[in-house]
């Protein structure tokens, strides 16, 4: 579906799509700036969150600290893999 915006740089109306990286036909702009804007910023801050995990096996890390991580990983797996087939277990018993 096609609505018209009207893009905040040359005050021009343009078609938009709805989709992020829309451009200002006669400007070239993004139209939806502050979206764009917001979606890197949780990418960024998605990809912070997983580098700064204290899962994540680093270079620089010990033979103790890799292999207490590597039992984190391990212990985090089983734990979901467990909670996953108890709710499962529960829906096939009550359904
Ligand atoms: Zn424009």
């Amino acid at each position: 579906m096609k609505i018209q915006s009207k893009c905040w740089n040359c005050s021009e109306w343009s078609y938009n799509t709805g989709k992020i990286e829309e451009r200002c036909i006669h400007c070239g702009e993004l139209l939806n700036k502050s979206h764009f804007e917001n979606r890197n910023k949780a990418l960024t801050n998605q990809l912070i969150d997983k580098q700064n995990s204290w899962l994540v096996i680093r270079e620089e890390d010990g033979r103790f600290i890799r292999l207490l991580k590597k039992t984190g990983i391990i212990v985090q797996f089983i734990f979901v893999s467990f909670a996953s087939f108890v709710i499962w277990l529960i829906t096939i018993l009550t359904g």
